[in-house]
């Protein structure tokens, strides 16, 4: 019997596990503190009227034997798809609904996907990272190299002649960065994976924070993705479904290596190790692409714009260096003081009541950094920046 002993070199994921213990052990010790936290990933506006109506309607439908639903397609309804292949060609993506598949959210699809590459794959994404895409590669024995992304490139790394990488990683707008690349930056990784034969895995999970005309909302609007793509979506962020679970991934038809295509690969992959999302769920997330949900899901998210402007206006005023903000929920400050990022987490809590996360949890080019969240209520967000511009004003 032999364990799985890549398990071994996982490094502990005690991020949020080491905030948490900090905050309890420091409202313990100070019970009259009012902490804020701008540190969750997670939202907070519910789930928007038409989503709710649509799920209502199916839960309905589903206690009637007339129109009861049982296991559905592995792949996603066929109403759901097509709605998928109507919202990308509202931005100028043309897609066919055969190459959208619909998921039980992005982070089930970013760590399955890797069913279908060998494992002597040169693994490369950015460091910073969102943990996951590290994590399932070290789990699968895979080899993994880093991008530089800094305060100099704007934590918006692009290739670098000599990189020798298969698997390309790339996270726009970025957690935990909130940057987000332009046209030309994803085009030169477009090329790069192209004139090297890698495939790039490309996470589009905050698409919809973008705001800012001319940013891609999808690596399928530049030119020779099609062949060398495949992204993740999902409708955590977008429509309030972190607790509801679904996201869909595309594969394009034109996308093959070594004889494979990769999307038939996945619905052989799928069709073995899942079953599909719920009827219900699949009924919901269809009532977002309507006009309704559109602008209801968008109402949403405009409140968390808001949060992200009051943060990054008060940053600005204080003459803190950060990305982020304006197309994504998250702003990455540079700690002001010189300080680390557990030193300015310390601080943070300690003098103001503010909970961030350090940027250092998210790969060794994190330290001295943080992340704040535009997740929480208009009203905790703006409380929390006065606490913060009283610390550093000071
Ligand atoms: N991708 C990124 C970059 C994320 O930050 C997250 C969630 O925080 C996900 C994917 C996972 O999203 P889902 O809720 O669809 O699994």
């Amino acid at each position: 019997m032999q364990i799985n002993e890549n398990f071994k070199d996982l490094g502990e994921n005690y991020l949020f596990t080491a905030v948490a213990k900090k905050v309890a052990a420091f409202q313990q010790e100070r019970p009259e503190v009012k902490i804020i936290k701008l540190g969750i990933g997670d939202v907070t506006q519910p789930l928007c009227p038409a989503v709710v109506s649509a799920m209502e309607g199916a839960v309905r439908e589903m206690g009637e034997a007339a129109t009861f639903h049982g296991y559905g397609p592995e792949q996603g309804y066929p109403f759901l798809r097509a709605a998928i292949a109507r919202y990308y060609a509202s931005h100028g993506v043309e897609i066919d609904p055969d190459e959208v598949y619909v998921g039980d959210g992005a982070k089930s699809d970013i760590g399955n996907i890797l069913d279908l590459f060998g494992p002597d794959n040169a693994v490369l994404m950015p460091d910073p990272v969102y943990p996951v895409y590290a994590d399932t590669n070290v789990m699968a024995g895979r080899r993994v190299i880093y991008a530089n992304a800094c305060e100099e490139n704007g934590f918006l790394p692009l290739p670098e002649k000599d990189e020798q990488a298969d698997i390309i990683y790339i996270c726009s707008p970025n957690n935990p960065t909130g940057a987000a690349y332009d046209a030309g930056g994803l085009k030169l990784w477009v090329d790069y994976a192209l004139e090297r034969d890698a495939v790039i895995i490309y996470d589009a999970a905050y698409e919809s924070f973008i705001r800012s005309g001319g940013l891609p909302r999808s690596i399928f609007e530049i030119p020779g993705a099609r062949s060398c793509a495949l992204e993740f979506c999902s409708l955590s962020k977008k429509a309030g479904f972190t607790g509801t679970r679904c996201g869909y991934t595309v594969i394009p038809k034109e996308l093959s290596r070594g004889g494979m295509s990769l999307g038939k690969m996945w619905v052989r992959r799928q069709t073995t190790k899942f079953n599909g999302v719920a009827y219900v769920v699949q009924r919901g997330a269809e009532a977002v692409f309507t006009p309704e949900g559109e602008r209801q899901t968008a109402a949403a998210i405009d409140v968390y714009r808001g949060n992200a402007k009051v943060i990054t206006d008060a940053l600005t005023e204080l003459g803190v260096w950060y990305t982020g903000g304006e197309n994504s929920p998250y702003v990455w400050l540079k700690c002001p003081d010189g300080l680390d990022s557990w030193g300015f987490f310390d601080r943070l809590l300690r003098e103001a009541g503010v909970v961030g996360t350090p940027g250092v949890g998210f790969g060794r080019n994190g330290e001295g950094f943080f992340r704040l969240t535009a997740f929480g209520s208009p009203a905790a967000t703006a409380e929390a920046v006065e606490r913060l511009k009283k610390l550093l004003g000071k």
